[in-house]
Parts: C-alpha cells; structure tokens; sequence
C-alpha cells in the first residue's frame, strides 16, 4: 500500500459529529492540526467550545431518556457493537492511516490497534451486555430484595492522544454496552478515528444521537463537559494534572461520579533467580519503547538485583540503543516520532533534569528539535528515589534503572512513586512471587519467571488503577459495571 499518496488524499474533516451528523462548530477561534513526522499543518481545527458540549448533551440526554438504546433488548446492543467490531477492522486502513498522520504512531502498529486491538476490546464488552446480573437475597415468603443495575444516562468521555482510535472504543465500548448515551471529547492531536468511529456507528445501526463527538481543546471543550450540569458520569484518561482538575469539576458542578485513569510510572522488578536475561531484556524494552514510550501502563522503571544489574543493564542498553526512530508512514518502522512538539519538549526537560540531578545517561538518545519530533531512547542509572526522573510519569521513551539487594528494598522501591497502575515481577520463587503480587501497589501485576508471555484474555478480566493512577474499572464485566448504577428493590410480603 502507498501510504504516502494516501495520506495525500484525505479529506481533513473535525468539526462536532452531533445527532448522527457533522455540524460546524459554534466557536471563533481554531488551531492547527500538526503531523508530528514532519511538523507540518494538516489542517486548521475548530477549538470548540460549550455551546457545541450543550448541544451534544442535549441531543444525548433526549436520545437516553427515549430509550431507543437503553431499553433495547441488551442482546441487541451487543449485536450492534458487534457489528461495529467488523466494520472497524473493515475500515482499519483509514483508521490507522488518521492515527498515524496525527500522532506519529507507526502505520504497522496503527493498523493492529484498529484490526486486533480496539474489535477485540469492543467484542468483549459487546459479549458481557447480557451480562450484568444482579443479586437477589434469600428471602422466605412472597417479598423479594434484590438489585439491578441501570445505565447511568449521559456519560461523557474524555480520552488523550496515544491510543487514539483505541481510547476511544474503550470510553464508548462499555458506556453503551451498558445502555448509556455519549458525548466524547478526543484529544485535540487526534480527533478524526473518534469521529470516523461515530460515522462507523451510525452505519453498525447504533441511533442517532447516541454517540457524539465534539472535537476541540481541553480548555474550551473538555471543561464544558466536565462542569456540565446534565452529564451523569464523566470518564477521563490523560494526565494526573488534568485528572485532578476534572474531580474538582466534579465536585463544583453537579457531583458527576468519575472514572479516572491518571498514567503511570510502573516497575519491573527482577530477581536473581531469573536465568534467562535475555528474554528479561527484550521484555523490559519491549515494554519502555511500545508506542514511542506512550503508554500509561509503560514499564520505565527496571528494579534489578545486584547480582544481575550490571549484566541485565548492558542487555537493555544494546537492544534499546537499536531503535532509531522512523518515518511512521513506512511499514518497516517500528519506533515513530512523540505525538507533538510539547512531549518532545516535557521529555528533554526531564531528561536535562535528570543529568543535573546527577543520573548518569547510559544511553543518550538524540533529540530533533525541528521538522519532526523524533526522540531515540534515553536509560539512565545511578539514580535516586527522589529524582523527578524516577518518581514522574514522563511519557516518553526513557528508562531509570535502580538495583536491590532484599526483597524489602526491591518492594519499597517498586512502591516508591505515587502511582500504582501496573507491575511486572520476574522470579522463579513460589513463594517471593506471591509475597510481591501482594505488598506491590498496583492494579495489574505481572509474574513471569521466563520470556514465555502470559494469557492472552482479551479484555475479559478488570483491574483498578491504585493510588495517584486513578480510580474505576474498564475492562471487563466491571468495565460494564462502572457505567451503571446498582439499585436494590425491596418488595413487601403479601
Ligand atoms: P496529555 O498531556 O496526555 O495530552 P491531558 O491530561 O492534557 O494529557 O489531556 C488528556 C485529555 O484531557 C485531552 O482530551 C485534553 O484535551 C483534555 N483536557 C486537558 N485539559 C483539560 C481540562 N482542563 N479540562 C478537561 N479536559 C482537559
């Protein structure tokens, strides 16, 4: 495929995808929409303001209450979303080539996540519609108690830049599964996938007005919704700074509950009875460098005994220092340029800062300061746990290495940050591994004893982000769970 003529062919269209159509917004004010490989301008985009969030969450409000989705049979919300599945990895060329343009995610790496990530996702939630069970109390005689749940009514989304098709589905896909409807707000770097996905909707035999997207900036657009009086659940993900001001939205306007997944700073722990380095290394880069080092589940701190740092480091080192960063339209690309120019400029801050502190960079990466915002990889060691290199999620493709000598130490340091989104232990011990899955704080905890990779479960189990990573369940039956409400009925004896 030519993605570079193709690229030349698309038809730049972000405006708010309201009531099953394209409106224009009523905002004055627009930016520019800036391809990260080349630092171009693709297309000016309307910055959006309230008055596009109020009329979306008007159409969504009277689209929920006439229940054209929520009182559909859930068995046939699940068909739709199922349909929606097919048609996205029937569209994933141009899914992929919008993610690829906007954000600089390599083209091979755009075209799974529409293809094999976002359907696999959506099929699962599209299969735990019929799903949400409520319990009944044993009771004797003619009274019952038990609970339902019900959708929560307007859920509007919040979603960042680095899975943009992805993020989106993963906002939406248990939203509706659930019988809400949804007013979506995609990242101002990459909002055209979100909008394809309504038109996708629409064309699956989702209603009109179910799904809308309203493009624009956090300030304007984002804000609106957060503050909005008639949202009955807000769901964001995006950084802790932003995360923290959407609860204090929250808590000014209507008390909205919150879904909230802040990012990351996630260890790799390795103990010394791990024999096969190797498979250990390819893991630990395989896991700092997918998606550029965007990915808020992104493993970027490598806690290794002292028996094994040394030796383990000099593996990371030579296979991390093998990633050039490519032109993302070329499908032999595998590490792309960051998604804009302000996550190049937060990552070589950090990185100054971590030199000045004292870090030693074991691997320099290189940082193109114009015509693209390419970013090869950075590894520091003799670092500290104070360093704001070690304790802040820097989104980017930079790796801090510490070394332990007791499980204690290894546990502490894995604790140290104020996140607890994800953690990967590597033991052969039993018994370490179970002591480790339960005093490190984390949603998601990995043990691996071998470069063997765990099931694959297709989104079929739930976590919760712990600590400053947020609070709410995506995946899963409790993905489901979280956009609805449980009530508990009481019926009297006769
Ligand atoms: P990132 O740095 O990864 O872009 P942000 O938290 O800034 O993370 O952005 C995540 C999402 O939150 C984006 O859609 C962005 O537009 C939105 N956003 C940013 N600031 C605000 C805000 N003050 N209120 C609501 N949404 C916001």
């Amino acid at each position: 495929m030519n993605w570079k003529e193709s690229a030349a062919a698309v038809r730049w269209n972000i405006q708010p995808f309201i009531d099953g159509g394209y409106r224009p917004s009523k905002a004055a004010e627009s930016f520019d929409n800036i391809n990260p490989a080349t630092e171009s301008t693709l297309c000016r985009v309307s910055a959006g303001n309230a008055q596009d969030i109020d009329e979306a969450v008007r159409v969504a409000r009277g689209r929920f209450n006439d229940g054209c989705w929520s009182e559909l049979p859930s068995g046939r919300r699940a068909e739709i979303l199922t349909r929606l599945a097919d048609l996205i990895v029937q569209h994933k060329t141009e899914l992929a080539l919008l993610d690829t343009l906007e954000m600089g995610k390599p083209i091979q790496a755009a075209l799974n996540d529409a293809e094999n990530f976002a359907p696999m996702l959506l099929r699962s939630w599209a299969g735990f519609a019929d799903k949400l069970l409520g319990i009944s109390a044993p009771i004797t005689g003619s009274a019952l108690s038990f609970n339902v749940y019900e959708p929560r009514g307007v859920v509007g989304a919040i979603t960042p830049w680095n899975f943009p098709s992805v993020n989106a589905v993963y906002k939406f896909g248990p939203a509706l599964a659930a019988g809400n409807t949804v007013v979506l707000k995609p990242s101002e770097f990459s909002a055209s996938s979100a909008l394809k996905l309504a038109e996708l909707a629409l064309e699956a035999g989702l209603p009109e007005g179910v799904l809308n997207v309203v493009p624009g900036l956090g300030s304007t657009v984002g804000v609106a919704l957060a503050l909005h009086p008639d949202v009955d659940m807000l769901s964001f993900t995006g950084s802790t700074t932003t995360g923290r001001k959407i609860m204090e939205m929250s808590a000014r306007s209507n008390g909205k509950p919150l879904l909230v997944e802040c990012g990351g700073k996630s260890p790799q722990v390795v103990f010394d009875d791990v024999t096969d380095l190797d498979a250990v290394a390819d893991a630990v880069v395989e896991s700092v460098l997918w998606n550029q080092g965007q990915v808020c589940g992104a493993h970027t701190r490598l806690i290794a005994h002292q028996a094994i740092a040394d030796a383990l480091l000099e593996k990371v080192v030579s296979r991390a220092s093998r990633y050039a960063p490519g032109d993302p339209l070329d499908e032999r690309t595998t590490f792309g340029p960051l998604a804009n120019a302000n996550q190049r400029d937060r990552v070589k801050t950090y990185i100054n800062g971590g030199l000045k502190a004292g870090a030693r960079a074991v691997l320099r990466g290189s940082i193109q300061e114009s015509g693209g915002c390419y970013v090869s990889p950075t590894i520091f060691d003799r670092v500290d746990s104070q360093m704001a290199i070690v304790r802040e999620e820097i989104f980017g493709p930079v790796l801090c290495a510490q070394s332990f000598s007791t499980e204690e130490e290894a546990v502490r340091l894995a604790n140290g940050t104020e996140y607890g989104l994800a953690a990967t232990v590597w033991t052969r011990d039993m018994g370490r591994s179970k002591r480790l899955a339960r005093a490190v704080k984390a949603g998601h905890i990995l043990i691996r004893t071998s470069g063997k990779e765990g099931p694959e479960l297709g989104g079929m189990l739930s976590f919760e982000p712990q600590k400053a990573s947020g609070f709410g369940s995506e995946l899963g039956l409790r993905g489901l769970e979280s956009y609805s409400t449980l009530k508990w009925l009481n019926f009297n004896g006769n």
